[in-house]
């Protein structure tokens, strides 16, 4: 039966159509608070918890804001309790439903796979297949299929030459809501298999290393993101009757615990699982992750926060490797600002104030190996939050693609590679 359930999501989401996800946000407000101390920021974890709000952003430092997602029936209340803390909520999109509007309305249209629009995930896989078969240094693969039967495909890039090489890894969508990141891997994907503007850092590049990218990780909850609820984060698997879905990035399998920035209960967006790798996504990508032994990098990108960061995230103390990691995201984010201006922060990922166990970035380095394992949160901080603008699609993945240009050259020199 869910074969049937599976094709009528396919059909109805193809990229000519413009799917309009049928849950609404109207009058849902995304509140900007300024935590001034430590405790602030626990203050604010445990009212969101109270009220049963989305997070769309916890600071990883002070001086940074707290944004999350307010219903109608719940902003007087919970402005009351922000200002009976001594603290301000600034009323940052006043209305989420008219900028997912906005967004749809300038959805691709065309029947054709564009690097420069939100495709669906059939349109993008399809994409992958038509690429490996017209170039000879671009191969398409397959981790495994998602719990309603998708194929989680990834390409690798190679030009064969040389033996032994290093490879680098990046992957996007592991949150469903979090387009950009898929949009993005994708430029990645066409900037180095077809090279378009000739660079010769890409040649360079591919003499020293492998490419792997999987554009999209989770893909049951990026088709529902696309036609049922635009907010949605986890996988799709039912858990309890009411409640589906993981969040994959709370489910690996180093240092698992739902009680550290994660949650026990499956109605909530951060449901960490009932234990680690419960989740049929989380195992492929920690097969793929471990299974390839010549991988030196990786990159899980999300949006959003401007954020170039490294393990762990499941506690504050540092890698004994930190300053190498630190290095080399210090160059990425440097040509990332030289591109758009953007300026994006480097650092560990838990610092003080946002722990999250259970992540992908910690198990590539601590089960798998994964020397300079990164989680790169991407544009903006906080204007369209989520809900990323189609203007934003080339933008974005020029200057991350910059970034990458700049660490992997970085990697070379600072490896000997
Ligand atoms: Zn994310």
């Amino acid at each position: 039966m869910w074969t049937q359930l599976v094709l009528g999501v396919m059909l109805s989401t193809t990229a000519w159509s413009v799917p309009n996800p049928t849950i609404r946000y109207d009058g849902h407000k995304v509140l900007q608070i300024l935590p001034k101390t430590i405790e602030d920021v626990h203050e604010l974890l445990s009212l969101a918890k109270k009220y049963h709000l989305d997070i769309w952003k916890s600071p990883r430092y002070l001086n940074e804001t707290f944004d999350v997602r307010v219903d109608p029936e719940q902003i007087t209340d919970f402005v009351n309790d922000i200002e009976a803390l001594g603290l301000k909520a600034n009323h940052w999109i006043t209305d989420v439903q008219k900028l997912i509007d906005e967004i749809s309305s300038g959805r691709n249209r065309r029947a054709t796979f564009s690097i420069g629009a939100f495709n669906d995930h059939a349109s993008i896989n399809a994409y992958l297949d038509s690429l490996a078969s017209a170039n000879p240094h671009v191969t398409v693969h397959t981790m495994g299929n998602s719990y309603e039967g998708r194929a989680i495909k990834y390409v690798k890039i190679s030009n064969n030459l040389g033996v032994n090489k290093k490879a680098i890894y990046a992957d996007g969508g592991i949150h469903a809501r979090e387009w950009l990141a898929v949009t993005t891997v994708l430029y990645f994907i066409d900037q180095i298999a077809n090279n378009p503007s000739r660079d010769r850092t890409i040649d360079a590049l591919l003499g020293k290393f492998d490419f792997y990218f999987a554009p999209v990780v989770n893909p049951d909850g990026y088709e529902y993101s696309r036609s049922h609820d635009r907010m949605w984060r986890k996988n799709r698997r039912p858990v309890i009757s009411g409640c589906n879905g993981v969040d994959l990035n709370r489910n690996f399998a180093y240092h698992w615990n739902p009680d550290n920035g994660g949650s026990r209960n499956p109605c909530e967006e951060v449901h960490a699982g009932t234990h680690a790798t419960s989740e049929i996504e989380t195992k492929h990508l920690q097969n793929f992750l471990c299974s390839h032994s010549n991988l030196i990098a990786y990159l899980n990108v999300h949006t959003y926060g401007q954020y170039w960061i490294y393990p762990w995230g499941y506690t504050p103390i540092l890698p004994t490797d930190y300053r190498d990691l630190d290095h080399l995201g210090r160059s990425a984010a440097t040509a990332i600002r030289h591109t758009h201006g953007r300026t994006f922060t480097v650092g560990e990922d838990t610092r003080v104030l946002y722990a999250a166990a259970g992540g992908a970035d910690d198990y590539a380095k601590g089960a798998c190996g994964v020397k300079y394992s990164y989680t790169v949160e991407l544009r903006d901080t906080g204007l369209h939050g989520f809900v990323a603008p189609t203007s934003y699609i080339i933008p974005a993945g020029e200057e991350t693609f910059a970034g990458f240009k700049a660490f992997a050259t970085e990697l070379v020199h600072y490896e000997h590679l």
